[in-house]
């Protein structure tokens, strides 16, 4: 039973010294209890926040503790009443091969219904945070313009569907000329803008000649520095996260931007709202279920993974997510099928 412990936390970006890969025995099952086998692991980037023992709406890894999130596995033994040896269940079992479960929190999944690692992206946390908060808070409506970022990423990318299929004109932003074609021509948006460009601003005010409606927000930084000029009147901005801070150890450089913000709230009477998808929205599950099964099995939603082999390599993978490194939905392949 391997499991990737934290080691130590992290000063501004992690390194692979931050985590530590450990061998112990295969627990054993008790009564009432089942052990769960990890075949998928979802790397998300509120795993940053997890690292560190910073204030926040969840609590920290302990140190030596294994790492936190999202696993799709199969029952290896069971002495549970509903689970039997092989059902697929999505589960939080962390960065380990193996995890007692006692059943509770464990979705039961149907490998003949939908890839069970789709229960990690499209059909569960990120395209419930895309499907709610741009729906909810976002409240788009026909013809209005949307701009998001991380735009082909998990959540970014069901974002800037959901918006196309909602009739809005949505402009795209990523990281680098690849993942921008890839935003035009299988996530069908209208113009995809490349954050790393020098005139990046420039590109995005041209995209949106009737200016912005609903910005989702994933990233802050620069990309809402150039947003901000732009938003309409009544705009409104699901605050998703804010992934280009999550590795920051100081304020940015240049001038205190608060005042200039602030004033852009008032005069364009705009709302601004966090939100954290499931302490907020849980009870809203079924309806994302319902709306999100029917748009891929209709062919009009595209979803893109991308798999990495090796529990091993999830140190690596998760660096690189902070860094732009992934393309698509990031999942690391931990266990055979
Ligand atoms: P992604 O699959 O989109 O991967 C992260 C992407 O962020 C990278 O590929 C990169 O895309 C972009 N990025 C990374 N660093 C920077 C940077 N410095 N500046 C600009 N862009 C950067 O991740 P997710 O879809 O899983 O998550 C997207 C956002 O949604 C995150 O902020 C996450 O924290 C948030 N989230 C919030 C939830 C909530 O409940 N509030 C739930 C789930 C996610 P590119 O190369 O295109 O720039």
């Amino acid at each position: 039973n391997r499991r990737l412990i934290l080691a130590s936390r992290p000063v501004g970006a992690p390194t692979a010294a931050n985590f530590a890969l450990q061998e112990t025995t295969v627990p054993e099952i008790g009564h009432g209890q089942l052990l769960l086998r990890t075949v998928f692991m979802s790397l998300d980037p509120y795993m940053r926040g997890r690292m560190s023992d910073a204030k926040s709406y969840a609590e920290p890894v302990a140190v030596g503790e294994p790492m936190v999130g999202g696993t799709v596995g199969r029952v290896q033994a069971s002495n549970h009443s509903d689970y039997r040896v092989g059902d697929w269940v999505l589960s939080y079992s962390g960065w380990q091969d193996y995890a007692l479960s006692d059943g509770q929190g464990l979705i039961k999944l149907d490998p003949a219904q939908v890839p069970p690692s789709y229960t990690l992206g499209v059909l569960g946390m990120p395209g419930f945070t895309a499907y709610m908060g741009l729906l909810d808070i976002g409240k788009p409506q026909p013809g209005e313009t949307i701009v998001v970022a991380a735009a082909t990423g998990a959540v970014g990318s069901m974002v800037a569907q959901i918006g196309k299929l909602k009739g809005c004109h949505v402009v795209a932003v990523a990281g680098g000329a690849e993942k921008c074609r890839y935003a035009l021509e299988r996530l069908g948006v209208d113009a995809c803008i490349d954050h790393k460009a020098a005139d990046f601003a420039d590109q995005l005010a041209a995209a949106c000649p009737h200016g912005i409606d609903v910005y989702y927000e994933n990233v802050g930084g620069k990309v809402l520095d150039a947003v901000l000029p732009l938003l309409n009147t009544g705009a409104r901005i699901p605050v998703c996260g804010l992934i280009s801070q999550y590795n920051a150890t100081a304020l940015p450089d240049g001038p205190d931007r608060l005042g200039q913000l602030m004033g852009t709230i008032l005069v364009k009477r705009l709302t601004m709202k966090g939100f954290i998808i499931f302490d907020d929205y849980a009870h809203r599950y079924d309806e994302f279920a319902r709306d999100m099964s029917q748009w891929l099995s209709d062919g009009k939603i595209h979803y893109r993974e991308q798999i990495v082999e090796g529990l091993e390599n999830a140190p690596e993978a998760f660096i690189g997510l902070l860094q732009g490194e992934n393309f698509g939905k990031l999942v690391v392949r931990v266990g055979d099928d």
